[in-house]
């Protein structure tokens, strides 16, 4: 990953990938106190256009106030750096990977030298489990791993340290057979997937759980827009694990993983075991726009050149 071509957004300027580095005595690396944004660009017929853009920079500063870090630039110029990062490495769809961090001023965790670091990179990186489980759907386990509690760290940031909850859960699902997993909050309610909002469909009404433990997910904001457009009613609830068993579909969102259904859960189909209807019109609602073929709201796009 770090030994290739292109150029990568550090603290200001564009260096070449393979000098974006950083010390071993990286603060953040320590004590995984930092946050990220995970942004997507796609291809449309007037060039890369990044998604939601302006709304995954304000996630970014958010994350960033929640853990007290003062980012040394503005909106602005994240946005800019975003869209230099694909244009200038010639994408024409990408990943973009935003992080704030503190440096290697000072060590321990009373340090109070730190100053806050930025990068932007991006770069291709197809769909996150495969085109075959776009349509077929995926199956996943319950973790044995609870998501975070409030008030053990900050659910509305996309911190760093949160991640290590993710890739436990993610290991143990994958070691399993499974493609995901399913985290319970710690009262044992549906909280997300590793990545990953969830959303089920039960009598043509679409239920996603509360933003108590889960991430405010940009796709989650956009597939409930989306849904209530099509005369759908959207709610907003706590759901347990044993509603998600019958379901007629269930489906997760995210930037990575944007709409994919979920077939099976511990062992038991959901609905008839594929990708259900509501699913894919939503799915293919959510493509249409972020490829700029049909946008459902045009202000979502922002070309990069
Ligand atoms: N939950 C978690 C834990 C995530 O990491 C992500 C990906 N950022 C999501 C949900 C989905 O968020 P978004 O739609 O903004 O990518």
């Amino acid at each position: 990953m770090s030994d290739r071509d292109g150029l990568i957004w550090l603290d200001g300027e564009l260096v070449n990938w393979r000098d974006a580095k950083v010390h071993v005595l990286t603060h953040t690396l320590h004590y995984g106190m930092g946050v990220f944004e995970g942004v997507r660009a796609y291809e449309t017929d007037q060039g890369a256009a990044i998604f939601r853009l302006q709304e995954h920079t304000d996630r970014l500063f958010n994350s960033a106030h929640i853990l007290n870090m003062p980012m040394p630039f503005s909106k602005a110029e994240i946005n800019e750096a975003q869209r230099a990062a694909v244009r200038e490495n010639n994408l024409n769809s990408a990943y973009i990977r935003p992080m704030v961090f503190f440096g290697s001023e000072g060590m321990g965790l009373r340090a109070d030298n730190l100053k806050v670091h930025v990068m932007v990179a991006a770069w291709e990186w197809p769909a996150y489990m495969g085109e075959e489980a776009k349509t077929q759907g995926i199956k996943i386990r319950t973790s044995s791993y609870t998501r975070h509690h409030v008030n053990i760290t900050m659910c509305k940031a996309k911190a760093n340290g949160n991640y290590i909850n993710s890739m436990l859960a993610l290991r143990e699902a994958i070691d399993s057979g499974c493609e995901e997993a399913l985290l319970l909050d710690n009262e044992g309610y549906v909280a997300e997937g590793s990545g990953e909002n969830i959303f089920l469909v039960r009598d043509g009404i679409i239920y996603t759980p509360e933003l108590t433990s889960c991430l405010d997910g940009i796709t989650r904001r956009t597939i409930m827009e989306m849904a209530r457009s099509l005369g759908y009613e959207v709610r907003e609830k706590r759901i347990t694990r044993d509603e998600v068993y019958i379901a007629d579909e269930a489906f997760f969102t995210g930037t990575a993983a944007e709409v994919l259904p979920i077939r099976m859960l511990d062992g038991r189909s959901i609905g008839t075991g594929s990708r259900g209807p509501v699913t894919e019109k939503l799915q293919s609602m959510y493509f249409d726009t972020v490829t700029g073929k049909a946008p459902f709201n045009a202000e979502w796009l922002t070309l990069v050149k």
